[in-house]
């Protein structure tokens, strides 16, 4: 089963205006068309390859390639070709791949806006994912007072920042009775640089 590769369009010109045969010398006798190229993947364009076009003579049949053509008739080939457009769909891919990239670049603006706010405007039950040692696990906001946090650490400790997800999910309550305090000036220096004391905060969330 193919899955992918490049497919075929016959494209042809808005002006199908004919150009008289330089060979035969029929008036309007010569047309032009044109194969435009794009990459597939199951059949879904993913972006335009080659274009290329002959001129055709209706009397004498004889069929130029553009190099073949006379200076004259590379020009008529040029308006010709430009009239011949590809279909948008062609790009569709490409499209996708912008798309995502800007979802991407959103998610991550947005984000980033999101933990300035949460950071300057902390709020109880807040969770805040911390590395500590090499270690990674969450802190849970359980009270704010004027330039002091106070958090109820996660009782589990993951090995890997992607085991926090599941940590979350998994042991959703399972934080300690046992609390920590910062203060914003620690909490921002734990936000900010990797080496501090206190651990570093990867991402704040909240519910
Ligand atoms: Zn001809």
């Amino acid at each position: 089963m193919i899955i992918f590769g490049t497919r075929a369009k016959t494209l042809v010109p808005k002006e199908t205006q004919s150009y008289d045969c330089e060979y035969c010398h029929t008036k309007g006798s010569v047309t032009f068309a044109f194969i435009a190229r794009y990459f597939h993947i199951f059949w879904i364009p993913i972006f335009p390859t080659s274009k290329k076009g002959i001129s055709q003579c209706s009397h004498c049949k004889q069929v130029l390639y553009a190099h073949e053509m006379s200076p004259k008739m590379k020009q008529d080939y040029a308006n010709a070709s430009a009239s011949a457009k590809r279909p948008i769909t062609h790009y569709f891919g490409l499209f996708i791949i912008g798309l995502i990239f800007c979802v991407i670049i959103y998610g991550v603006f947005t984000n980033s806006m999101n933990e300035t706010k949460y950071l300057a405007n902390p709020a109880v039950n807040d969770v805040y994912r911390i590395e500590k040692n090499g270690n990674y696990t969450l802190y849970k906001v359980s009270e704010v007072k004027s330039d002091t946090l106070i958090f109820k650490p996660h009782n589990k400790v993951a090995e890997k920042y992607m085991k926090l997800s599941e940590l979350q999910r998994k042991y959703k309550n399972d934080y300690s009775d046992e609390t920590i305090k910062f203060t914003k000036a620690q909490i921002n220096s734990m936000k900010e640089s990797s080496k501090s004391d206190f651990g570093k905060i990867y991402s704040i969330e909240r519910e």
